[in-house]
């Protein structure tokens, strides 16, 4: 019996002749299909400016500097997310300060957020995760009261939709193209926004603060993505509908066939990209006895996350002592299904009856 993989990267021919062409042309770094690639980007997401990067832990990172974001500030965010969104705020010398999620979405809790504001507070980063948007509305007007930024974490998201506007687009956002994210180069990021301003910084700070070439007026770095790593993300972004149709199929096979736990929650005005078909797994039975059990029948599934990021070694000195009573509870409920692309019909009908079994 083989087994199913909880993802695998979608490579065709496309891919590979892209690679190629870009290897034979000679221009391997930051040239010609770079500019494309973030030229058809920023019309897939209905935004003016999309600018590449090397990966979604920088773009977030370089969001949040071209936004003016440094020491001394705050930026509320979610702990249930995987660690780059955190590490992006600590690196520019902010503090990350961690308002609890909706125990249906798994999304920041709206709610929550007034409570935590500060006189230091500068931007709010909500992290769309899974591949479903944060109540943007609630957000948004909480910032506008507040005049505070908004940076999107969508490195799960790209093309997820909220009530007429596509992730990446309600503030400054941030993508990521890894491997296993729903549109890939292998590492490599998007930043996007509507803001002339902001796109500049971003620009300068990929690349050593210039505008000029060798003449430096802001601290910058290099964080510039490859041609060949555009070569196959354009290949990519030609099959992006494809995928997007096969994930949501997928997605509502499981939906309808799954009968024993708690099948994700989509909001109104919402359009899920399925990075993640995410169960809860409650109710007196065991989740990491389920994993087990998926395991022995041949399904890989993944665990998003295992530990909140208030609970990391590596912040405790950063934070302090926190408590997020929905995020810890949830973190240890949460289980996800392999929906990828590349499933067969077959696979999904095996994945309902194991999963029915639990
Ligand atoms: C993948 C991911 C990131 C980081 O992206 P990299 O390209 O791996 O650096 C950040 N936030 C979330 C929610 C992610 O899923």
């Amino acid at each position: 019996m083989n087994r199913i993989p909880i993802s695998k990267p979608n490579i065709t021919d496309a891919e590979k002749a892209a690679v190629m062409e870009v290897m034979e042309s000679g221009f391997l770094a930051q040239g010609p299909r770079t500019a494309l690639f973030e030229e058809k980007f920023a019309r897939l997401c209905e935004v003016k400016h999309a600018i590449a990067v090397n990966n979604g832990t920088c773009a977030l990172m370089i969001a949040l500097l071209a936004n003016g974001i440094g020491p001394g500030d705050e930026v509320i965010t979610t702990p249930f997310t995987f660690m780059a969104t955190t590490n992006a705020i600590l690196f520019t010398g902010a503090k990350p300060v961690f308002v609890d999620i909706e125990p249906e979405t798994l999304n920041i809790d709206p709610e929550l957020i007034e409570a935590a504001i500060t006189p230091k507070t500068k931007a709010i980063l909500p992290v769309h995760l899974y591949g479903h948007m944060c109540n943007m509305d609630s957000i948004q007007t909480i910032a506008d009261k507040h005049n505070l930024k908004i940076i999107e974490d969508a490195c799960q998201s790209v093309k997820a939709y909220y009530k007429g506007k596509y992730a990446g687009s309600y503030g400054t956002g941030a993508f990521s193209f890894y491997a296993t994210k729903n549109l890939m180069t292998g590492e490599g990021g998007m930043i996007t926004t509507n803001n002339d301003e902001v796109a500049e910084n971003c620009r300068m700070i990929r690349s050593h603060g210039m505008k000029q070439r060798y003449y430096h007026d802001i601290l910058g770095y290099n964080f510039r993505m490859m041609d060949l790593q555009a070569a196959i993300g354009l290949a990519q972004l030609d099959r992006l509908e494809a995928m997007m149709v096969r994930r949501r199929f997928n997605a509502q096979y499981l939906n309808q066939h799954i009968e024993t736990v708690t099948t994700p929650s989509v909001q109104k005005g919402c359009e899920h990209v399925w990075h993640q078909y995410t169960i809860k797994v409650n109710g007196g039975r065991h989740r990491d006895d389920a994993v087990k059990s998926l395991n022995e029948a041949g399904i890989d599934v993944g665990i998003y996350y295992p530990v909140p990021v208030h609970k990391q070694k590596s912040i405790q000195s950063f934070i302090g002592d926190v408590t997020m009573p929905v995020s810890e509870k949830m973190a240890m409920q949460v289980l996800s299904l392999p929906v990828h692309p590349l499933l067969s019909e077959e696979d999904l009908d095996r994945i309902v009856t194991e999963v029915n079994k639990l």
